[in-house]
């Protein structure tokens, strides 16, 4: 495609940055609109998994992950009392813990670092009308400003509203029957490299991680049958979190405990975004706003890497922008929605045992993937961890030019 194409990127979290990088790598003019009026640096412990390393290495961001690695340990199943029920250190088959293990907002850093001097990021800025003429896209953004572009990518996250100004016919929302907060709380002398996990009677979860030098990282998953539309107020959030975990032991009085001083308080519900047609035009999906995985599955990030590494080889090697956003889907939405199809209503409610004996018995089962005979059944065929959808998804090879 012709190189001096300019393409209107938005969101500048994972993918909108992942994606600004390798287009500028092919030689294109690049802007970035981001909503937020400052870069968002917040969130919690994202996994760079499998196929995902490899794109982080052709990217050549390996030493500086490295440097922001929270240095998680592995994953720790806690009893009522905070004693340990079974580890999955890193590696582990079950675990959570990816060799690359960092803070979305410090990936995301890290990214934007590299790519802020080549490419016009604009901080407070979204596009509110888009219309596509014969061969540009007309843009009209929130300051009124109009401006041309060839293509659009949304890599606006979820709730994309540029998508759903282009295609919201395509978009599907998947509600996983759970709802889910992250936020963060002080670190404490307990708190060692070591993720912790916590079953609540009643169908909730509480994950503790390490984040930065004085942050624990916290993620709390209950659930809820049916979507509640009015828990957008904090302080109700907080109120149902206190109703799921209140006079409940272990980790959760902690998290309790702390919630009233949470200033980072992200809630929302577990739903996967499937959107049918990842493009329409010139203008085309990327990462969570094409098919959110929910952040239980530790896949999101993966992901949009990927997927960005993909669109922007496929635009740079097609002699047509249609058949670049066709190959890109061809090429990846299989992989994407195997991926997707690991979790479920069925399997959340799996994960979050409501009974005493429910709880009693996964327990077990955790004790019992962890024991080193079932790990050394399990025992995966790379030390990359698995990717379900893409372990067998071999990257295309795209030559850049800067
Ligand atoms: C602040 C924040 C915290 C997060 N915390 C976690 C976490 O703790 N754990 C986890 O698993 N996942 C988290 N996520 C989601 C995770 O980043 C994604 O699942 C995954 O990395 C894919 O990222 P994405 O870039 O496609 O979407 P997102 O990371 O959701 O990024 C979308 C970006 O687009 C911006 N945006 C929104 N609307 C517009 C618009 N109309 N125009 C321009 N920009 C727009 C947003 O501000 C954001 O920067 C978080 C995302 C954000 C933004």
């Amino acid at each position: 495609m012709k190189i001096n194409h300019k393409i209107l990127v938005c969101g500048a979290s994972i993918s909108g940055t992942a994606i600004a990088f390798w287009l500028e790598k092919y030689g294109y003019e690049v802007v970035v609109v981001e909503k937020s009026d400052t870069f968002r640096d917040g969130g919690q412990n994202v996994d760079i998994k499998g196929i995902g390393q490899d794109v982080i290495k052709l990217m050549g961001l390996e030493q500086q992950i490295d440097s922001r690695n929270t240095g998680e340990e592995g994953l720790r199943y806690l009893n009522d009392k905070g004693n340990i029920i079974s580890s999955y250190p890193k590696g582990a088959v079950g675990g959570l813990t990816s060799p690359y293990e960092i803070l979305r907002g410090d990936l995301a850093r890290i990214i934007y670092d590299r790519t802020k001097l080549r490419c016009d990021y604009r901080f407070g800025w979204f596009v509110v009308a888009i219309s596509e003429l014969t061969d540009i896209v007309k843009v009209t953004f929130n300051n009124g400003s109009i401006e041309d572009f060839d293509i659009v990518v949304c890599a606006d996250g979820i709730g994309s509203t540029t998508r759903d100004l282009v295609m919201p016919e395509y978009t599907h929302f998947n509600y996983l029957g759970a709802y889910m907060s992250f936020f963060k709380i002080p670190k404490t002398p307990e708190d060692d490299l070591w993720a912790k996990a916590y079953q609540v009677r009643g169908g909730a979860m509480v994950f503790l991680r390490p984040g930065h030098k004085n942050d624990t990282t916290v993620l709390v998953t209950f659930l809820k049958e049916e979507f509640i539309p009015d828990w957008q107020d904090v302080s109700k959030q907080k109120n149902r979190l206190k109703e799921v975990l209140t006079a409940k032991a272990g980790l959760a009085e902690r998290v309790v405990q702390n919630l009233d001083n949470v200033q980072d308080l992200y809630f929302g519900p577990m739903s996967q975004v499937k959107a049918s047609q990842w493009s329409k035009g010139r203008i085309v999906l990327l990462g969570d706003a094409a098919h959110a995985p929910t952040p239980f599955t530790g896949l999101g990030t993966t992901l949009s890497l990927v997927g960005a590494y993909i669109l922007a080889g496929e635009l740079s090697q097609n002699t047509s922008i249609k058949d670049a956003l066709e190959q890109y889907e061809l090429i990846y939405k299989p992989h994407v929605e195997l991926s997707q199809k690991q979790i479920s209503p069925r399997v959340i409610r799996l994960i979050h045992p409501q009974s005493k004996f429910g709880i009693m018995v996964t327990r077990m089962l955790t004790k019992i993937f962890a024991s080193a005979l079932i790990q050394k059944l399990l025992r995966p065929r790379t030390e990359k961890q698995e990717v379900t959808g893409l372990n067998d998804f071999v990257l295309p090879n795209y030559q850049t030019i800067n």
